[in-house]
């Protein structure tokens, strides 16, 4: 090979460094770093025989340490403390507890047991220090405590494999995105739900052992695998909730997944409501999202993306109006409580409004539909007038009497699908596997174009 050439190719190896990695199923398994607690003053944990605690700060042994250790947060570092008080010291950490000789048994951590290596950081302020607890580990391990904790294992196991594969592909494609935090992934639903060993079950874990190292790929690099609980009967493409699209993330109908379709068993969580929603509450959510609009007088589905999801709802105020695009539909619903708990939003965007003042007006141009009747005219007894607040009588098109406040004091919100509605549907891919399709078949609907490939 003459050296011009033997360069392009060290060159094009340095640019483009995953055509290197191949997919010969002969890589080393990547590893990662859960938070598995941060800002906690003590953590206790339970080291078996067969594990060394190591003072990373200066990568010395702390001899005999074994049983159950306390971690404290000082001001000058971490102390550690055995339970039977053979030990106690304040060191500057981080501690890492790994395993030295072979043995099944496993760390706890709060009573949890996990996999791969614990660390134990001191994080905060001078006056205000907090522990960090990081749990490293291969990325297979991972998942062994992620799929039971994100879809039942009672279900099919081509499903169970689909989840397996989608939490794999997503925990990859997020490596590091907590970085300036000090690891990879938290182990909430920010990122995935992961509960260490003590999550695992057999079918789980075959789910994960039977596609080991399998991801999926869009042209060559790891495909954005969104899943959700389930989507009404439709997915939705991402530009309809967040904004940018992608070619293997579509609206479409989803006959596995729809409530309508009474020849699929499992319709679990497929549809909500109706929520009532008073006036006041309302007021209270957009005023905790900093909207200000004075009295909210109406609230209106403006549009809906093809699969009936939300896209644009308005909230009309005596002083202005607001617009909640896309996701924010859904999500301008959630506020802190007095506790500082955080309520959710809505369980969807597919979802219909009804509020208690809507009324069908007869026009000299026909029928016309209102949700409130302040700020329209009305032929009285008295003659014409506009309506304000307050209660109106209203006299119905077959001469029954109603009373209907003018602006609406009340709304009712139902809905189908549970999450975002983008990717997998992890229902749809239950009813799928139940119907005879493999895991592959499944992950072929919900992110077209894509391909399972292995990774390592
Ligand atoms: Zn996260």
């Amino acid at each position: 090979m003459c050296k011009k050439m033997m360069i392009m190719v060290l060159l094009f190896l340095m640019i483009f460094p995953a055509y290197v990695q191949g997919n010969d199923g002969e890589k080393d398994i990547p590893y990662l770093k859960v938070c598995i607690a941060r800002e906690v003053s003590e953590v206790k944990a339970e080291v078996p025989p067969g594990y060394i605690l190591i003072n990373q700060h200066n990568d010395e042994v702390l001899e005999g340490l074994e049983g159950e250790i306390i971690f404290v947060a000082r001001s000058e570092g971490i102390k550690v403390k055995a339970f039977d008080e053979s030990f106690e010291e304040v060191l500057t950490g981080p501690i890492r507890i790994e395993r030295n000789e072979n043995t099944d048994s496993l760390v706890k951590i709060k009573g949890t047991r996990y996999r791969g290596e614990i660390i134990i950081s001191s994080k905060g302020s001078e006056d205000e220090k907090t522990l960090q607890v990081i749990n490293h580990l291969e990325v297979e391990s991972y998942l062994r405590g992620v799929v039971p904790r994100e879809m039942p294992v009672s279900w099919y196991m081509e499903a169970l494999k689909a989840q397996a594969v989608t939490a794999r592909t997503y925990a990859l494609r997020s490596l590091g995105r907590h970085r300036n935090e000090g690891y990879d992934l938290c182990c909430g639903q920010h990122c995935q739900v992961y509960g260490g060993a003590d999550a695992e079950f057999d079918r789980s874990n075959e789910a994960v052992e039977s596609t080991e190292g399998r991801v999926l790929t869009y042209q060559d690099q790891l495909a954005q695998t969104f899943y959700h609980a389930t989507n009404g009967g439709h997915t939705e493409a991402p530009e309809n909730v967040w904004s940018n699209s992608l070619p293997y993330l579509k609206s479409m109908p989803d006959p596995y997944d729809d409530p309508a379709n009474e020849d699929i068993l499992v319709h679990s969580r497929a549809e909500w409501g109706p929520l009532e929603f008073t006036r006041q509450d309302l007021e209270k959510r957009l005023e905790s999202h900093g909207i200000d609009i004075g009295p909210l007088m109406d609230v209106k589905i403006r549009e809906k993306a093809p699969s009936g999801r939300v896209i644009d709802l308005e909230f009309v105020g005596a002083e202005g109006s607001y617009n909640a695009s896309r996701e924010k539909s859904r999500t301008i619903f959630s506020y802190a409580d007095e506790d500082g708990n955080n309520q959710p939003g809505l369980n969807s965007q597919m979802f219909d409004l009804e509020t208690n003042s809507r009324v069908f007006i007869k026009t000299a141009e026909g029928k016309r539909e209102a949700s409130r009747l302040e700020g329209t005219y009305a032929l009285t007894a008295e003659g014409k007038g506009r309506i304000n607040e307050g209660n109106v009588h209203v006299k119905g098109a077959g001469g029954e009497s109603f009373i209907i406040p003018a602006v609406p004091t009340s709304f009712m919100i139902s809905g189908f699908g549970w999450g975002h509605g983008v990717g997998m549907s992890q229902n749809g891919a239950h009813n799928r596997a139940i119907a005879g399709y493999t895991y592959r078949e499944i992950m072929d609907f919900y992110y077209p174009g894509t391909k399972v490939e292995r990774w390592y």
